[in-house]
């Protein structure tokens, strides 16, 4: 169910996918030495995935194509699906397989697709089945009433007018928590339904050590003189900067055959089948970093997903662990490769080739440093990777403090304002670029929402160091535009296992270390410190 009050959130992962016959016959030879009952279990998450994955498509439509009259009736048909698809899951039928599973379950080894499917159907359906339908309806109805409010108060700068909305989201995510009692902290089963296995506490001392170690690097960054990035906010015609990002798609490895890119107003991937799996984009005339960077984004996303076992097609371990882990794919991609100077000394004469008037006569390392460029800002989705982490600290302990009830909601605009004075050294002039600028609180829950891209910050630097530790020749591989290694790497040690292992067994197998802050804070002071010669 979270992924469904998650689904309006930027780069969300929908659903779980359709099978393709050839794939599902594949895998039907393997298990139909399995247990009858889990071949029933099999056929019925299939049907679960089925239905799912034709809400995503409708929901990809609403958000591509559909024409705006469209909206009303479409709500009521995602609402219908989504309903279905969370009765299927919560039925009797499934809790009774799973339990005439365990024993064979027990036989099976932890890592073998079987008894993952089971444990993390078990997972899964526990979790639907804690929160009754009623509930489910009414939280659905909310978001969607509380999402309209938020479109229309945004661009007219008024708090007011979703401050009774936000009230009533900050009531339904307590109750929400209160399905899942024995919890340490109220935020906790929010943060798990995103980010299983994490709890407030956790975050709280990860966030605490990032932040003293940040610091005092975005503090000796912005005492320098602003680096000029007037290069990319020249006029980039739309047709171009399209046209250029399926060209950069292509070279990269994103296929067509299995995906495709449409524009959208809040970019996001989803999935109807591991064969098909989309991403969108949204294009700036006077940025040219907003499409160039969300189309690198989303494609490290749909990566992930498109490299799951085809095994793994029509079931729930096809996609992506967590908000973290899918995060990490996605940052791995826009930061680590795509704003670093190797992969620019490859693809940057091509860019000024799509752009010779703009770009003619600026030199690599002017483009370098004006996509690196560091600043104390205001919009989470806009700044820079040395700095993002600050945008997402204040709104998670703001989170907390909401559900706590140690800050009401009326009083929530102006706490955030003090918050961006003391942490960034800017105030937002108006709402709109203050408390109003992300859909997440307005689109059905508070708590939850933000950690998973911290973390998944900290994951991609991680990850990244094991793959150059695992493959030296890299960097010097991306120098040539060749990306083969790398995406090997990540095929092989995390793309394939789809939701097989949580977040911490993925991070302890790939790196053979426990999340750390060390690997994002080396890399940062290694990347910035020779930007800005610290
Ligand atoms: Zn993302």
């Amino acid at each position: 169910m979270q992924m469904y009050l998650r689904s309006r959130a930027v780069c969300v992962r929908l659903e779980t996918p359709n099978h393709t016959t050839s794939s599902l016959d594949a895998n039907m030879q393997t298990i139909e030495k399995t247990h009858p009952k889990f071949l029933e279990l099999k056929t019925r998450l299939t049907e679960i995935n089925n239905i799912s994955s034709a809400a995503s498509l409708l929901y990809w439509d609403q958000a591509t194509h559909m024409p705006p009259s469209g909206a009303a009736a479409r709500g009521r048909q995602l609402a219908t699906l989504r309903q279905i698809a969370h009765e299927k899951l919560t039925d009797g039928a499934i809790a009774s397989l799973l339990d005439s599973l365990r024993a064979y379950e027990a036989d099976l080894a932890y890592d073998s697709n079987e008894a993952s499917l089971i444990r993390l159907t078990r997972r899964l359906h526990e979790q639907a089945a804690k929160v009754p339908a009623a509930f489910t309806a009414t939280i659905s109805q909310h978001r969607a009433a509380s999402y309209e409010a938020w479109a229309k108060a945004r661009p007219a700068n008024d708090f007011a007018l979703v401050q009774p909305y936000l009230e009533k989201t900050l009531e339904l995510s307590r109750e929400w928590a209160n399905f899942f009692p024995g919890y340490d902290h109220v935020a906790d089963p929010l943060i798990d339904a995103s980010d299983y296995g994490m709890k407030a506490a956790d975050i709280r001392a990860i966030f605490a050590d990032l932040r003293q170690q940040l610091v005092p690097i975005v503090e000796a960054i912005t005492a320098q003189a602003p680096v000029d990035d007037a290069c990319l906010h020249q006029t980039y015609p739309e047709a171009d900067q399209i046209a250029f990002s399926l060209k950069l798609l292509a070279q990269l490895g994103y296929d067509f055959q299995r995906g495709r890119q449409d524009k959208t107003l809040h970019p996001f991937m989803t999935r109807f089948s591991i064969n098909d799996v989309r991403i969108t984009t949204r294009v700036y005339e006077n940025d040219l970093s907003q499409g160039l960077f969300s189309t690198i984004h989303e494609m490290g996303h749909a990566f992930y997903e498109l490299g799951n076992d085809l095994a793994f097609e029509g079931t729930p371990l096809a996609g992506g662990i967590s908000a973290g882990v899918h995060e990490s794919q996605s940052r791995l991609w826009e930061n680590l490769v795509g704003r670093s100077r190797p992969f620019w000394q490859f693809f940057y004469p091509q860019l000024q080739a799509a752009f010779p008037q703009q770009l003619g006569n600026v030199s690599l390392e002017t483009f370098y440093r004006a996509i690196n460029k560091v600043q104390r800002s205001l919009i989470r989705t806009d700044a820079d990777e040395v700095t993002y982490n600050l945008h997402v600290m204040i709104r998670f302990d703001l989170e907390l403090d909401l559900l706590e009830d140690k800050l009401a909601v009326r009083d929530l605009p102006a706490a955030w304002n003090e918050r961006y004075r003391r942490d960034l050294g800017v105030v937002p002039e108006s709402d709109r670029n203050g408390v109003l600028q992300d859909v997440h609180w307005y689109s059905g829950i508070i708590g939850g929402a933000f950690q998973g891209y911290t973390l998944g910050n900290l994951m991609s630097a991680q990850f990244f160091a094991a793959a150059l530790q695992a493959n030296p020749e890299i960097p010097a591989q991306l120098e040539e535009g060749n990306v083969h290694r790398l995406h090997n790497w990540l095929q092989e040690n995390i793309y394939r296992h789809g939701r097989k292992y949580t977040a911490a067994e993925l991070i302890e197998r790939v790196t053979q270390a426990p999340l750390s802050t060390t690997p994002l804070v080396d890399y940062i002071k290694q990347k910035y410190g020779q930007i800005y010669q610290l």
